[in-house]
């Protein structure tokens, strides 16, 4: 038995249709904008994520994750409801799994605030009171300033760590420069040039430590294939685990500072 539910706002007319399976509501909204009504269909999984179900030309269904709450399930526009609620069902296993990394990702990130502390190693440091930074009465832009300032006059951590690590792995490095980037936490070049992004600096050490090993290798292999894998595998065993936790941190990557 289908069950089905209204319920209307001033803006939005609800419509919830409870399907077969017990993970799945299905509702479509109706927004009311002057005289033009748009409307959405949207699914609701295990009460968990609101996917939105944009049908469309094409041949194959594919699903995008926006965040541990949302997702866009692209679908040919002849699909049926059944084939839909099927494909789910099949990549409900993933999607509990993706929604849980998600959510573990998003904790991560807002544990971090970029505007009141100043971080190292993973480390909340107080900007006025243990490294004199003047933040009090300060605009977020000046701020970001005084943030960026602060990591560029420590890069001689960083750059001290990489040196270390390349004398005792043996690697080559003959010039160690930072860089800002929201896209890349470090490059190697053919002339053996490392930028690191300054940013790695607030992040736990043992990241850091991948991320010189990952680059001190590109000087053996330029490029991703296995044996520049294995060359990292060599100076870095954890390697595998650190690039996971290391992903988690993209939003430290993306920070505008
Ligand atoms: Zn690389």
């Amino acid at each position: 038995m289908q069950k089905i539910l209204f319920c209307i706002t001033q803006q939005h007319i609800w419509c919830y249709v409870h399907n077969s399976y017990n993970m799945l509501w299905c509702y479509a909204t109706f927004c009311i904008v002057e005289n033009f009504v748009a409307s959405k269909i949207f699914l609701c999984y295990n009460d968990k994520m609101k996917i939105e179900i944009v049908k469309m030309k094409r041949k194959t269904m594919v699903l995008k994750i926006i965040d541990s709450e949302n997702a866009v399930l692209k679908v040919p526009s002849n699909f049926s409801q059944k084939k839909i609620d099927a494909f789910l069902q099949s990549k409900a296993r993933w999607l509990e799994k993706t929604i849980a990394k998600m959510k573990e990702r998003e904790n991560l990130s807002s544990s971090f605030d970029f505007m009141n502390y100043v971080y190292l190693e993973g480390m909340p440091l107080h900007p006025t009171s243990e490294i004199s930074l003047d933040f009090d009465c300060q605009s977020d832009e000046k701020k970001k300033k005084l943030i960026k300032k602060f990591y560029l006059s420590n890069f001689g951590r960083l750059e001290g760590l990489a040196r270390e690590i390349a004398q005792k792995t043996g690697l080559k490095v003959k010039e160690i420069k930072p860089t800002t980037s929201v896209r890349i936490w470090g490059s190697f070049n053919s002339s053996k040039v490392m930028k690191l992004n300054w940013k790695l600096l607030i992040l736990p050490e043992q990241l850091c430590e991948y991320v010189i090993c990952h680059e001190l290798c590109h000087g053996l292999f330029m490029n991703h294939k296995p044996k520049f894998w294995q060359a990292v595998e060599k100076v870095c065993p954890e390697y595998k685990s650190l690039k996971k936790q290391l992903a988690a941190y993209s939003f430290v990557l993306k920070a505008d500072f």
